[in-house]
């Protein structure tokens, strides 16, 4: 076994604090990886607290995990101690089920093993997360990573990164398309680098002006103030796409409106109770509502390896997890541009 240190909550109301527990040692299949970036998810902070129900204790979060080999199972093909590897929001699925089978392991029939918070198919054990020195996962769910990329800007790519890209991609975003982002949050900010990268006309919606600037700097062609009853008007009917990133309590009729005939909003932000959705708003457009999460291992490797090459990375602070819980408190108010990501040499 592996003496692993970490950073855990005990409780759904305790800080995170010091924790150590024994990862397995790796089998045949498997990759040990010393991590060396986490991202800080706004998820971690609602499964910590135990916001959504049924959370596990001790728990260490963290699913954005960059960090290099040093061990792998000899039946492992695609990595060698020294590589760079990384591990996202899942460590196992049941790998039979038509989703699974299609490389849409993030829609399992049967479940995906949630990095932590989870529980490991054969020992039923719970699983752990990246807020820690190392992490031992099977092959077949850890990506390869180009050592090209700052790699504390890698990490979030792992589910900010991939929770935009997917949708963008499942419904064809590109040139000519005009998209609107709304929110600039850790999700946002990867939304408007990816949609300005497929070639498609971006407007960043957002409730503060203060976000113009950064948001023209991510690559946004437009900026519209969500407040401003005008420039609102001016966009109503315009676009073919809105990724919708925002977490807080929204009308969805008010941006539905703003989609063109057989324009789609695509949700991937949770809101914690449901929004109205007036039917008229959609039948008078033809206007559609889809939902996404995160994305398959297959599309994860490509989006990293799309990353690698147009040189995409999250805009980071990088904390040392002493820090975490104020960074918690910090991105509760907004406070951060754009993700928090724990230097895991903190821990050592
Ligand atoms: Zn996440
Ligand atoms: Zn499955």
């Amino acid at each position: 076994m592996n003496a692993t240190k970490a950073y855990a909550a005990q409780a759904a109301t305790t800080p995170l604090a010091p924790f150590n527990f024994e990862r397995r040692d790796p089998g045949p299949k498997d990759v040990q990886i010393e991590i060396m970036y986490c991202g800080v998810c706004h998820s971690d902070i609602h499964q910590v607290r135990d916001e959504w129900g049924g959370s596990i204790y001790p728990m260490v979060p963290g699913h954005e995990i960059v960090g290099r080999v040093t061990q792998v199972g000899d039946q492992v093909k695609k990595f060698k101690a020294g590589d760079i590897a990384g591990v996202g929001c899942f460590v196992d699925s049941c790998r039979t089920c038509s989703n699974c089978q299609a490389g849409l392991e993030q829609y399992c029939d049967n479940g995906m093993v949630a990095t932590y918070n989870g529980r490991e198919k054969v020992t039923n054990q719970p699983t752990y997360g990246g807020y820690s020195t190392q992490i031992v996962v099977d092959e077949q769910y850890t990506l390869t990573i180009s050592p090209k990329l700052a790699l504390e800007g890698v990490a979030p790519l792992l589910c900010a990164g991939i929770t935009t890209y997917s949708p963008l991609r499942h419904v064809g975003v590109g040139k000519g398309h005009t998209v609107g982002v709304l929110g600039l949050g850790g999700l946002g900010h990867m939304a408007v680098k990816f949609a300005a990268a497929f070639g498609a006309e971006v407007t960043m919606l957002s409730t503060s002006r203060s976000k113009e600037a950064d948001a023209r700097k991510l690559g946004a062609h437009h900026f519209v103030l969500t407040s401003d009853a005008q420039a609102m008007k001016k966009v109503e009917n315009h676009f073919d796409f809105i990724l919708n990133t925002v977490s807080a309590q929204h009308e969805y009729a008010t941006y539905l409106n703003l989609l063109r005939t057989n324009g789609t909003m695509i949700v991937v932000g949770v809101p914690p109770a449901p929004s109205a959705v007036p039917a008229f708003n959609l039948i008078m457009k033809r206007r559609s509502i889809i939902g996404s999460l995160i994305g398959g291992i297959k599309e994860t490797q490509e989006m990293l390896d799309y990353c690698a090459e147009h040189n995409i990375v999250s805009d980071v602070e990088v904390i040392r997890v002493q820090d975490i819980n104020q960074a918690y408190e910090r991105m509760i108010k907004g406070d951060v541009r754009y993700r928090f990501v724990i230097d895991i040499a903190s821990l050592k």
